[in-house]
């Protein structure tokens, strides 16, 4: 490429968001360029997450988490069963084994029914064992419409149709600097290598924040400083036998939805994430964690012993929050007041991302389209 060629569109970050844009915007507009620093697609978060297609039942009501995961909920279904993408809508239990979890339940109930998520029912101790003999809880809450999926799949899919309409994807391509004329975009790949794009959007990850910071915005200044918050996941085998997901209830302070049990289109049990704020984006998987998972795995699984537990993988939540600050929400956002006009940034796309994707997906083709009219 050169100086002098030109896109109308540019996605930087072929993660599972980033592949939704492209293939909704692709089916509106001519001239998209996806440009990914890794030798594939959805080799960051997009491939280190628990699969979970979520109902949307914890965010606060009307927040862009709320509203995007439960309009992304049905549209992932559809998506999937008219692709022949593997998912099972499992159904999911949040499970209360004290009082006071009890207590907090409800309100995850309160909290879900104003979200609109369909189907959330109590279930007694009882009718609980006939679902899942191997839990132990006092109560718990139904999520009919929480399943799982293969993520890849939906990725590839993702992609190949953003290609057939078009759209071109370049690898091994960082964006390396973005300096806006006035008029349009001129972007520089791996230090070397420039082009002119009149929108772009960024859909870089854990380093969407570095990507503004490139556009010239203030990211301490504007709140769009990225935390990074790693979850772990441990491996059950032998597996206890559950057919739902199985979640506890989180506690006030937990940034995450606390240790729970997922399965895979496999079978496999997981248990995890945790979440800890890390300062060094690594992967590796801390063993001596088995402890702290097993009790609390055990609190509402009283058959899993330590040794059934494998360490297994890690993934990196891009957070906007740190540690104890309150709710943040995803940033989506044309940063016309910013002075970058046509500039769409989505920052904190943490969970539920990859529910969310194809209602972010069109969220975010309204607002290309408002830019490229002008
Ligand atoms: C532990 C964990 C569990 C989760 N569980 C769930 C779940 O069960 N259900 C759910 O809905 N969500 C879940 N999520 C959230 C979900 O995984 C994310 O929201 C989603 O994957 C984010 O996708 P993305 O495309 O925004 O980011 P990414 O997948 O990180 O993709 C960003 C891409 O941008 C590229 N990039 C970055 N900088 C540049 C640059 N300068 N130039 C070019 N390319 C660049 C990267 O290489 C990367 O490929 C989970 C997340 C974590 C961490």
């Amino acid at each position: 490429m050169t100086a002098h060629d030109h896109v109308a569109i540019t996605i930087i970050g072929a993660g599972v968001v980033g592949l939704a844009v492209a293939r909704e915007i692709a089916g509106r507009f001519h001239d998209v360029l996806v440009v990914e620093k890794n030798e594939s697609f959805g080799r960051e978060t997009s491939s280190r997450h628990s699969g979970v297609i979520h109902a949307g039942i914890y965010y606060p009501a009307g927040s862009l988490k709320a509203r995007l995961c439960t309009e992304g909920n049905p549209l992932v279904y559809e998506y999937c069963r008219t692709r022949n993408i593997p998912h099972r809508k499992t159904g999911k239990l949040i499970v209360a084994v004290d009082e006071d979890e009890g207590g907090r339940l409800r309100l995850l109930k309160i909290q879900g029914d104003e979200n609109e998520v369909p189907g959330l029912a109590f279930v007694s101790s009882r009718e609980l064992r006939a679902l899942e003999p191997d839990v132990s809880a006092r109560e718990g809450l139904f999520s009919p419409a929480t399943g799982i999926i293969d993520a890849h799949a939906l990725m590839r899919s993702y992609l190949l149709e953003a290609e057939s309409r078009g759209t071109k994807i370049v690898f091994y391509s960082r964006i390396s600097a973005i300096r806006f004329d006035g008029r349009e975009y001129e972007m520089e790949i791996n230090g070397a290598y420039r082009f002119r794009s009149q929108v772009v959007v960024n859909c870089a990850g854990l380093y969407s924040d570095a990507v503004a910071a490139l556009a010239g915005i203030d990211v301490d200044g504007e709140g769009y400083r990225l935390r990074h918050c790693k979850g772990t996941y441990f491996t059950a085998f032998p597996a206890p036998r559950i057919s739902h997901l199985v979640y506890p209830v989180p506690g006030e302070e937990d940034v995450g939805l606390g240790i729970h049990a997922t399965l895979d289109l496999g079978g496999r049990v997981r248990f995890g994430p945790d979440a800890e704020y890390v300062s060094e984006l690594s992967y590796d998987v801390d063993e001596g964690k088995r402890d702290a998972f097993h009790r609390a795995v055990s609190r509402y699984l009283p058959g899993v012993k330590r040794e059934h537990l494998h360490p297994d993988t890690t993934g990196i939540r891009p957070k906007l929050q740190g540690p104890g600050e309150p709710f943040r929400d995803f940033v989506i956002s044309v940063e016309r007041e910013r002075g970058l006009p046509g500039f769409v940034n989505l920052i904190g796309i943490d969970s539920p991302g990859l529910t969310s994707s194809p209602a972010i997906a069109r969220y975010v083709a309204s607002l290309v389209k408002e830019s490229m009219d002008g």
